[in-house]
Formats: structure tokens, C-alpha cells, sequence
């Protein structure tokens, strides 16, 4: 990663880093208060008129900021008016990515986390995680062009990695090979899982501070925010929602374990269980259409389904008692179906203290989960826009 640092930067790493920083200075205080003077800029920086002058030059060099006309000066004022500086608005303030597993997502969000360009694509389940980076970046430089913008003034990358449970937390290697990003942008780059990342999106969506969000897929997967911080445990392996035992008698997993929630309702596990049961389906969507189209067999599986889930969630639910569960990845297409039989399995939880106050919905999002919260954490940890949720290191 040093080798990348020093091919993507010409300059020291300390003077590099305090440069950036600098940068970051200026576009916080140009994304926060609009278009200004340099001489506002000076004060709200507190740079010396020289950096800032280095700064802001390099800045308009690269199109990240540009140079406007400043308001009519009022009667009795004369002289050339100081042009103003502010930020390009056909610069991205942020990049998500989200090397999810069978996709890759990237997503451009301006400075106050409003969605500029996104786009996504399918890869095969197998892929590398260092090949999806390089997948994902093609795909951020074909969305960057196709809608004209510079990432030139990105304040932050944010990248969520599914399956490596990579903990940004606990330690200082990176797990994946960024220098085909660092090549694109000199912006920093933050990481974490991506299903914690799609929850920290869910919950600043709709403001939850309690939020179970449940990833149904190829793999299940769970993000969980208490009292508005994502929970990461101690060593990034927080979430794991697919290897709880529903079943202490039921087939071994590769985890070592025995009945695994994921051995059951993984996509390729549910397939399998709907040939066992004598009717195969080419992919989940179809099987939730005919389950939705009141197939019987498809409806018994989605019942199946919905009785395993609501174990693993009711144990969680007694133990965190979330405000909102919200189910996302394919099987959330099933919707009632898997909401009505969970809905039931925590009324069926009968507490003295009071009334539980837990809703369940399927996510706010149709798609892109993933690398939206991916930009919404950078942005949040360098930018100026609202952070309900925390996350990022
Ligand atoms: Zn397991």
C-alpha cells in the first residue's frame, strides 16, 4: 500500500496528508456556507493567505472549485467587484462503492448527500475482492464521464466489502488492494462491511437510532444500531446473523457450527430446499413472484422461510429490542409474506414491563443500499452534511 501511496502522490506523505487536510478545510467551508471571498475563506480556514492562495489555485486548476460573480453591490459602492469562490456543482463531493457478492454498486452524492449518479452491475459470485475493485473502479470512471462530473473535489471514498469482514477499527491493514482508486482520486478512502454500511444508510433515510437491518442474499448478514452507533463488536465480526443456530440438530456449516440460520435461507439453500420439495426455480425472483401469484409450493417455502428467520429475529429482538427491523437483499421481495409470520412471532413474545414498540418493513431502499451509505460515510466523516448515524473510523 506504501508503493501505492507514493505512485498516486507525487509529494512526502506528512506534506501530502497536511495538504489534504487543508484541502478539506476549504471545501468544508465552501460546502457549508456557499459561495464566499478569499477573504472569508482566509478567516473561516484560519490558513495564512499564502496557503490558502496555493490551495484555492490548485483547486481551481483541478475544477473542484470555480471562480463567481458575486452579488450586485449596493447603490453607492463602486469599483470591480472581487470575484467569489464555490464549489463546482459538477463535482462530486463523494464516492460510494460497494463490492457487494453478484453485484458492484458506485454512487456520486453531492455535498449534502443527495444522489448525483449511480449505477451498478452483476459479477459472478466468486470474484476476487481485489478484481471487483477493479470491476467497481471501470465503473466509477464510465459513471463519472457518463455524467460529466470531476472527481477532483471528492472530500472522501467510501468502500463496502461484503464477506471479509474487514473492521476499519481494529486494524491497520487494508482489505483490498486500492491503488486502482488512489490512481483515480486523491480523496481518503474508508472501508467497513458493507451490510453495516447499508444499515447506517437505512437508518440515516429514516432516522432510526434502534434499527435491525436484516440482509437476506446469497449470504445473511445483519447491521445493528443502538442508540444510533453501528455495532462492529471487538473484533468486526458484529452481524453475523446468518450463523445463528436455528436448528442444534441441523446440517453442519462451514463456520463449525450446526443448524446455521444461512444453511437454511441462503439463495442457493432456499433453491435447493424447492427442488427437495419437487419444483425447481431458476433464480429467487421467480420463486417469489409465483410465491406472490399464490403458488402452493412457493408458499409453503416462503412460510419455511419466515418461521427460520423469525427465530434467529426474535432471539435478537428480545436481546436489543429495536424501534424498526427492516428486511432487505432478494428475499425482501416476499414482503408480507415474510413480514405477517415475523409480525406474529413477536407478538407471540410477551414481556410484563410494556408493550414492545418494534415495527417490521422492508428496507427504504429498492436498491444501492450499499454504496449510497458507503458516500454517506465518507461525507459524514469529512463533510459538513448531517450525521445522525455514526460510523467510518
Ligand atoms: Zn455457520
Amino acid at each position: 500500500m506504501e508503493e501505492g501511496l507514493r505512485m498516486t502522490n507525487p509529494e512526502p506523505g506528512v506534506l501530502a496528508a497536511v495538504r489534504r487536510q487543508h484541502e478539506l478545510r476549504v471545501l468544508g467551508v465552501l460546502s457549508e456556507s456557499g459561495p464566499t471571498s478569499r477573504k472569508n475563506l482566509e478567516h473561516a480556514t484560519g490558513l495564512s493567505r499564502t496557503t490558502l492562495s496555493a490551495i484555492v489555485g490548485d483547486l481551481l486548476r483541478r475544477s473542484a472549485v470555480i471562480e463567481l460573480d458575486p452579488a450586485p453591490a449596493g447603490p453607492g459602492l463602486s469599483g470591480r467587484p472581487t470575484r467569489i469562490l464555490g464549489i463546482n456543482p459538477s463535482s462530486g463531493s463523494a464516492l460510494g462503492i460497494n463490492l457487494g457478492r453478484g453485484h458492484l454498486s458506485a454512487c456520486f452524492v453531492d455535498y449534502s448527500g443527495a444522489i448525483i449518479a449511480s449505477d451498478s452491475e452483476l459479477i459472478a459470485l466468486d470474484l476476487d475482492v481485489n478484481e471487483k475493485l477493479l470491476r467497481a473502479t471501470a465503473l466509477v470512471q464510465s459513471l463519472a464521464a457518463a455524467h460529466g462530473l470531476s472527481l477532483n473535489a471528492l472530500l472522501g471514498v467510501g468502500v463496502g466489502i461484503s464477506s471479509m469482514h474487514p473492521d476499519p477499527q481494529a486494524s491497520g491493514q487494508e482489505p483490498v488492494d486500492l491503488a486502482p482508486l488512489r490512481a483515480l482520486s486523491t480523496a481518503p478512502i474508508l472501508w467497513d462491511h458493507n451490510i453495516r454500511i447499508s444499515a447506517m444508510a437505512e437508518a440515516s433515510r429514516c432516522l432510526d437510532q434502534d434499527l435491525l437491518y436484516v440482509s437476506l442474499s446469497h449470504g445473511i448478514s445483519c447491521g445493528i444500531l443502538v442508540g444510533g452507533t453501528i455495532a462492529r463488536g471487538g473484533a468486526g465480526l458484529a452481524g453475523e446473523l446468518g450463523h445463528m443456530c436455528v436448528d442444534p440438530d441441523g446440517p453442519e456449516c462451514w463456520c463449525g457450527g450446526r443448524g446455521c440460520l444461512e444453511r437454511y435461507l441462503s439463495i442457493q439453500n432456499l433453491l435447493a430446499e424447492a427442488a427437495r420439495r419437487g419444483r425447481s426455480y431458476s433464480d429467487i425472483a421467480e420463486w417469489t413472484t409465483a410465491a406472490h401469484d399464490g403458488e402452493p409450493v412457493a408458499v409453503e417455502l416462503a412460510a419455511w422461510a419466515a418461521e427460520l428467520l423469525g427465530r434467529a429475529v426474535a432471539n435478537l429482538t428480545m436481546l436489543l429490542d429495536p424501534q424498526r427491523i427492516v428486511l432487505a437483499g432478494e428475499l425482501a421481495a416476499l414482503g408480507e409474506l415474510l413480514l405477517e409470520p415475523l409480525r406474529r412471532s413477536l407478538a407471540g413474545q410477551r414481556l410484563d414491563i410494556r408493550e414492545r414498540r418494534t415495527t417490521l418493513a422492508v428496507s427504504a431502499f429498492a436498491a444501492g443500499a450499499g454504496s449510497y451509505g458507503a458516500a454517506h460515510m465518507a461525507l459524514s466523516r469529512w463533510g459538513s452534511a448531517a450525521a445522525p448515524v455514526s460510523g467510518g473510523r
